[in-house]
This record gives structure tokens, sequence and C-alpha cells, in this order.
């Protein structure tokens, strides 16, 4: 969904106009279908302060012309911060950038990158209300990023992460890590375990996320932010509303 191309800038730097070189410092292969790319300005410089919440643009300087014109968005998954960019990526079969961020790109080549954008951003001054956020899949990756931002920070935080199985993981360590130190609640749904993962060690419960479930698990007076698929946001999005939470609390977006 990239509907809004907004930037501004939030922190010391001024957004840049359209892309500027960014160098790969670290490619980490998260799980079987998800990698991550760690980003710095090519020129050492400070990177525009994003939102949480926020996205990229990212083109590839390959010497096949039509894949140079394949430019594809990917949300930020970092704590917002003016060094670098992070992003995680689902690798989609028979995908042009998936593929080819995989396999061709590694540490220290060169990608083209737009300025953070985006209006599916945490609103930080809500502090009293309960914040609920949930992501689906690859669609945890904005929701990730508004974690980071607000961890220990606040009370009455809330994670839901729904995914097939730990072949398409990325950071459940660092979310169980946190409910663990009791910063947050947190429930994982896997919908598809593999033979070998326990529900109630590897994940806290099997199937899909539900409106019964949501009822009687998350604060309906709280300020809710997704993302996911179309079928997961429009399942989260139904149920809150037929719950009666409010429009205004219910943020998200979908890819
Ligand atoms: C705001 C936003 C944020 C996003 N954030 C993330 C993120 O954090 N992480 C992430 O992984 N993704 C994210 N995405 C999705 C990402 O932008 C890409 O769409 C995704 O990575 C697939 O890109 P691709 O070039 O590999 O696939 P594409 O080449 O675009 O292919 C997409 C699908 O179409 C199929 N396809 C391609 N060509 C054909 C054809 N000729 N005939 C039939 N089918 C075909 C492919 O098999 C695949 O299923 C985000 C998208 C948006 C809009």
């Amino acid at each position: 969904m990239n509907k809004v191309q907004v930037v501004e800038a939030q922190g010391t730097v001024e957004p840049w106009k359209g892309f500027k070189d960014f160098t790969v410092k670290k490619k980490v292969i998260e799980s079987e279908e998800i990698f991550t790319l760690y980003l710095e300005p090519t020129d050492g410089g400070k990177v525009v302060l994003p939102k949480a919440g926020q996205f990229i643009g990212i083109k590839v300087k390959s010497e096949d012309e039509e894949m140079k014109k394949v430019i594809r968005m990917y949300s930020l998954s970092m704590k917002p911060n003016e060094d670098y960019y992070r992003v995680s990526i689902k690798l989609v079969e028979g995908g042009k950038m998936t593929n080819y961020l995989l396999n061709n790109i590694n540490e220290g080549d060169i990608l083209e990158v737009t300025p953070p954008k985006g209006l599916f951003t945490l609103n930080k001054e809500k502090v009293d209300k309960p914040l609920i956020l949930l992501g689906g899949g690859i669609g945890v990756t904005p929701v990730l990023s508004m974690l980071y931002d607000v961890v220990g920070t606040r009370d009455n935080v809330h994670f839901v992460y729904s995914l097939r199985n730990m072949k398409v993981e990325c950071f459940l360590k660092e979310i169980k890590d946190y409910r663990e130190k009791g910063l947050i609640n947190a429930n994982i749904f896997f919908t598809r375990p593999l033979e070998n993962e326990v529900e109630g060690k590897d994940f806290d419960r099997k199937g899909r996320i539900t409106k019964e479930w949501i009822a009687e698990n998350l604060p309906l007076d709280g300020e809710f932010y997704f993302c996911g698929n179309k079928g997961f946001t429009e399942l989260v999005q139904n149920s809150l509303l037929e719950l009666g939470v409010e429009k205004d609390n219910i943020h998200f977006e979908f890819f």
C-alpha cells in the first residue's frame, strides 16, 4: 500500500531528493525465507530520522536494464535512528527484487534508497492508553519498529505476532526476551507449526487470530496498529470494529 508519498525532516538531516547510495553493511539470514539488510549512507553521513512504521524505496545498480528500473518498498524494521536503516525481506517465489537482493547483493555492495515515507506511524503522545501492535507474517516489520520505539518507556504494550512457523520468522527471540523481562505482553501464533515445533515453547497458540481471541485477550480501549497481508488486516480490522473499537484507534497497513 503506497498511496501517500510523504517525505519530511524529523531529525537533523533533511530528506534527499529521489535516491541516494547506501552501502550494505551487514546481511543476515534470519530464517529460511527471510533475510535482513543493514544499510548505511555510502558518503558516511547521517540518515533522515524515520518515524516508526515508515518504509524506504530500494532499487539496485544492475547492468540489467530491466532490473535497474525495479523499485520496491520495504518497511524499516529497526528502532528509529539517524545512523542506519534496516530492512527485513521475505523471499517471494519468482519475485524480481527479493531474489536479486538475496542472490546478488552482499556486504559492501551499494543500493539506491529513498528517504523514509509513509503515514502508518506511531502516535507516541497517547501514552496513557494501552498500545496493541499486531504483525502478520513479514508485515511484522513496521510494528517491530514501533515496538523498539516504545519498549521500556511505557506500560501496557501488547505485541501479537502471527506467522506460519519458524521458517518465516524474524526477531522472534527479541520479542520473547522482552516478554521474559516483563516489558511487554506478547502472544505468538503459528498458523502451520512444523512437526518439531511445540505449543507453549516455540509458540503460544496454533492457528489464526480470531475475533473471540482478541475479545478475550486484548484491551479494547487501546490504540491498535497492525500490518500484514490483506487477509490478515481485514480480519483484524473487522474484528475490532465488530467488537466496538473506535475507528480512530485503528491504524493499519497491508502489503
Ligand atoms: C509500504 C510497503 C512496505 C513493505 N514492506 C516490506 C517488508 O518490510 N518486507 C518485505 O519482504 N516486503 C515488503 N513489502 C513488499 C515489497 O515491496 C515487494 O512487493 C516484495 O518484496 C516482492 O517484490 P519482488 O520484486 O521480489 O516481487 P515481484 O517481482 O513484484 O513479484 C510479486 C509477485 O508476483 C509474482 N509475479 C511476478 N511476475 C509475474 C508474472 N510475470 N506473472 C505472474 N506472476 C508474477 C511473483 O511470483 C510474486 O508472487 C512492502 C510493500 C509496501 C507497499
